[in-house]
């Protein structure tokens, strides 16, 4: 890595301010992003000295999008603007992220756990000789020292560890889509654009990018679905997910599942709700079949409604749930389904 730079006796007093990596992609912003810009409020809010939240998207011809971002809350929005950011690369993305960071000295970063934000924010604090939580489910300001405390799932899963970043600055960390709460729309923007021409020549990218090839498989959305139907272990068998998608196709809704049915073979790992799968927060989620293990409640647990279907009438999802049909779901499902057709339709 031709220009890495390791910190070395930095004064923690030149830091200030959260950044947060806006990411777009082909010009639309990821979701994770205003999820990122509403998490860097509430910490600005509880840190122990004055601290802004910036939102800083590397890119071109994107101008628009980013003017969007300005209605989030943000105090600064700083557009990174180059023709050789136009499609994402590990290396023009990397080495403009870092070379700002090297020159303004923010105090925190936070980034994306998405494909891009792995795969950059590792790089991104090698360069700028400082560690990164990856994949942090939780995220708070200590009181006593002002330091970000970062929490994430580790050993398997088994044990949440909160972790802390002592000797180098900026303290970074990648975060989950989905785990945070989106900041709210403001009628009007909360600040203006400030554009930065980075530094890059052709010969900062080392990997040519010759074509982008869309996956032939419908990709799954569980993050942005307002209503998922999941199936666990009680669907019985992949044949079980029809009955699944039945509903899921009658509510406009998208399918997820327990870890035991993605373990079964039964349905691809994309579908996987929980604490090694993907976190949701729908308006509405009907857990068929499932029995509510806290590692699947740690994916879905802050859905707006949930329904619970399940022939054991102590399974644990019945104690989160909101309605409850204690019945077996090849039963129950096709009622609801008949139920809905009369009616006609059916709106959240
Ligand atoms: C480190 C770690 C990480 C994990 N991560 C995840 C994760 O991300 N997501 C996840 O889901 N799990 C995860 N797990 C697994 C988790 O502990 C549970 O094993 C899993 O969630 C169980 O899935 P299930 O509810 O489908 O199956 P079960 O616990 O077997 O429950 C099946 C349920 O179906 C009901 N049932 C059976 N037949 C019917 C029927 N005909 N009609 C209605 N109900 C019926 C049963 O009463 C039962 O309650 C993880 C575990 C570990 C150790």
């Amino acid at each position: 890595m031709s220009n890495a730079k390791v910190n070395q006796n930095i004064n923690f007093d030149d830091y200030k301010d959260i950044w947060v990596l806006g990411e777009q992609r082909d010009g639309h912003i990821h979701p994770v992003t205003i999820e990122l810009i509403g998490e860097a409020m509430k910490l600005a809010a509880n840190s122990k000295k004055p601290t802004k939240v910036a939102v800083v998207i590397p890119g071109y011809g994107v101008k628009e999008e980013v003017e969007k971002l300005t209605y989030y809350g943000a105090d600064m929005a700083i557009y990174l603007e180059h023709p050789l950011l136009a499609k994402f690369s590990t290396d023009g993305y990397s080495r403009a992220l870092s070379d700002l960071i090297l020159e303004r000295k923010p105090e925190i970063v936070l980034v994306g756990a998405t494909s891009i934000g792995r795969d950059i924010g590792p790089r991104v604090a090698a360069r700028v000789g400082t560690g990164l939580v990856a994949d942090c489910t939780g995220l708070a300001i200590d009181e006593t020292d002002g330091k970000i405390l970062q929490t994430r799932p580790a050993f398997g899963g088994n044990l949440m560890a909160t972790i802390i970043c002592p000797k180098n600055r900026p303290q970074m960390s990648t975060v989950r889509p989905g785990v945070m709460a989106k900041a709210a729309h403001l009628d009007k923007p909360s600040c203006s654009v400030e554009t930065v021409k980075p530094n890059l020549t052709e010969d900062d990218i080392t990997v040519e990018l010759l074509e982008v090839v869309k996956s032939g498989k419908k990709a799954v959305n569980l993050i942005d679905a307002k209503i998922i139907v999941s199936g666990g272990r009680g669907v019985k068998g992949p044949e079980g997910f029809d009955t699944i998608r039945a509903l899921a196709d009658k509510l406009g809704a998208e399918v997820g599942s327990s870890r035991a049915a993605v373990d079964s073979g039964w349905i691809d790992h994309a579908h996987q709700v929980g604490q090694t799968g993907t976190t949701v927060r729908p308006e509405l989620y009907v857990a068929c079949g499932i029995s509510g293990a806290i590692q699947h409640l740690a994916g879905m647990g802050e859905s707006k409604y949930i329904v619970a279907i399940n022939k054991d009438p102590n399974a644990p999802i019945f104690s989160v749930c909101d309605y409850g049909i204690v019945g077996d779901l090849f039963k129950v499902i096709p009622a609801m389904i008949e139920a809905i057709d009369k009616t006609g339709s059916f709106e959240l």
